[in-house]
């Protein structure tokens, strides 16, 4: 059995479906992420298996224990929410140890153990601080450091590094995992940062409309998207439709198009790229696949640019391409211009059909 089991949740607000029958199971010592666009269940799948929201149907089994109907309080977790949650009028060495006095523990041991919590966090010394002296990502530290005081099974943490600025999220995204995988304890992360799931978890899930679309490790999300939404989501899939036109050809819009694997005559499926994986003529073998865009947008991010491009691909949905700077050098690209462009055979997948 793995460590938590969740098993046909589902949870409504009136008529609106916030959870759909989730079928879950996180092993233990694990770094799970829950990743979806804003509104599609997450943060409600964590409030209910911290027990702060209760589900209408299903079950949740942590250790072994149906943890379904019991309060927050009777669960073996700590909690890191996104808006650090401190309490402003108590010190930082107090804040620590809320979990632990509430459990009435020796004062001699809970002053021992917000010392060593403090120094896990990287926040030696801070004990007679106030949450309001310290940075954003400093009171995230100390809101850790409260969470793991009681040495919880669990780890829930709720976009806790979304309010910081971009270059602390990047250094506690790492501290974050650095200390999971050092404790070894069993985390679900929510988000809803494509790269922040990418770069942290051991399995991401996948969730759309209270409803999981994939879970599976960062490489097989991003390499083998499941369904059309998955890979538009991470990773920004350019997605095709296309019909088959012999063996491993296809017709996507005005263009026929050599492709990875089978594709039948005239069986209508979905394709996709990604922004990377468009090249720029020049840069490809022969010519391989290649056809005339022009460019809509061009938006310079320093080590690569975005470039947004009408291609004859047929439905009117525009292209995204993500090419090197060092490509780009010396080129003229603005919007109006015209580039040749090519998509790499083994690049042009299919996407696995709905069942
Ligand atoms: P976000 O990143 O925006 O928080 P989320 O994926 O975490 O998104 P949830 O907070 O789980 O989304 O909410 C899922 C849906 O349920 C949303 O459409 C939200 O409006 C709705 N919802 C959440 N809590 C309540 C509530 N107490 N009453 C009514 N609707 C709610």
């Amino acid at each position: 059995m793995a460590h938590l089991e969740i098993t046909q949740l589902s949870k409504r607000y009136g008529a609106f479906v916030a959870l759909d029958g989730i079928e879950l199971a996180v092993e233990r010592g694990e770094f799970l992420v829950l990743l979806g666009p804003s509104g599609c269940g997450k943060t409600t799948l964590l409030r209910a298996i911290a027990g702060l929201e209760r589900q209408d149907e299903g079950r949740i089994v942590h250790a072994g224990r149906d943890i379904s109907q019991l309060s927050p309080a009777l669960r073996d977790y700590g909690i890191v929410f996104q808006s650090y949650a401190l309490f402003p009028n108590l010190s930082v060495a107090d804040n620590v140890a809320y979990g632990l006095n509430s459990r009435r523990a020796d004062r001699r041991l809970v002053r021992k153990r917000v010392e060593e919590m403090l120094e896990l966090v990287g926040l030696p010394g801070s004990q007679p601080k106030y949450p309001a002296q310290l940075s954003g990502g400093q009171q995230q530290r100390v809101a850790l450091a409260r969470a793991l005081a009681t040495s919880p099974d669990l780890l829930l943490l709720d976009e806790p590094l979304s309010a910081l600025d971009a270059i602390e999220r990047v250094r506690l995204r790492s501290e974050i995992r650095a200390l999971q995988d050092r404790l070894g304890v069993t985390t679900i992360m929510v988000t809803h940062d494509q790269e922040e799931a990418l770069a942290m978890a051991d399995r991401i899930v996948v969730m759309r409309g209270g409803r999981i679309q994939q879970v599976g490790g960062p490489q097989e999300i991003y390499r083998a998207p499941g369904n059309d939404f998955v890979a538009d989501f991470i990773g920004r899939g350019n997605l095709l439709d296309a019909t088959g036109a012999g063996p491993q050809h296809v017709r996507v819009g005005d263009l026929l198009l050599r492709c990875a694997g089978p594709a039948s005559e005239g069986h209508r499926q979905r394709f996709y790229v990604r922004p990377e994986d468009i090249r720029l003529h020049g840069t490809l073998d022969q010519g391989e696949n290649s056809f005339y865009a022009h460019v809509l947008k061009c938006e310079f991010l320093g080590a690569y640019s975005l470039v947004t491009l009408q291609a004859p691909t047929g439905d009117g949905r525009p292209l995204v391409a993500q090419f090197s700077s060092n490509y780009l050098c010396g080129r003229e690209i603005h919007p109006g211009a015209t580039l040749r462009v090519g998509i790499p055979a083994e690049h042009l997948r299919p996407l696995p059909e709905a069942a």
